[in-house]
């Protein structure tokens, strides 16, 4: 059965660290970890969770776009896990847009992404899967991507005038 993680806040040092390469995608232990992070996303509102955020060090994370609480206009998508994820191309286009992060509750920060983004992952099965995502779900590739790198959406404001509370959030978009 499928366990529920506990997910790791802001300065705990793992979310710092760089993660490593996944070798093995069939193993126990990451077919496991795949398992509990669907989980662990679904119950926690996430519309992405990364396994740093997990206390696990591996270049893997999901993608799960959909409505829900916490992001009432995400796009409806299957949970997809992407392991050793990496950006091939990327738009000149960049849009800002608001952010949250299970592992920095309470605050929500407008974020400059790139708006399309052509990515390479491997999939649970093992297969490698080519793909362009554009809009919510390329910003959720590059949160999640970000989390490998020891990087949170912190890093990536341009002032401390677009971080806002959770609880101003929901005031500006009532769901
Ligand atoms: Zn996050």
């Amino acid at each position: 059965m499928p366990e529920l993680l506990e997910v790791i806040e802001l300065g705990n040092p793992i979310l710092r660290h760089k993660a490593q390469l996944v070798e093995d995608v069939q193993s126990n232990r990451i077919q496991t970890l795949v398992e509990n992070l669907l989980v662990t996303v679904k119950e926690a509102n996430g519309v992405g969770i990364a396994a740093p955020q997990v206390a696990q060090s591996d270049r893997l994370f999901i993608v799960a776009s959909r409505p829900n609480l916490r992001y009432p206009a995400a796009p409806m998508m299957e949970p997809t896990a992407m392991i050793n994820p990496r950006i091939l191309a990327h738009s000149d286009e960049t849009v800002k847009g608001w952010e949250g992060c299970l592992s920095i509750p309470g605050i929500r920060g407008e974020v400059p992404r790139d708006r399309a983004i052509e990515v390479e992952y491997t999939g649970r099965d093992g297969k490698l899967h080519k793909q362009e995502l554009t809009d919510f779900v390329a910003r959720i590739f590059q949160h999640e991507l970000d989390h490998l790198d020891g990087i949170v959406f912190l890093d990536r404001i341009e002032s401390t005038q677009d971080l806002i509370t959770e609880r101003e959030y929901q005031r500006l978009f009532p769901g």
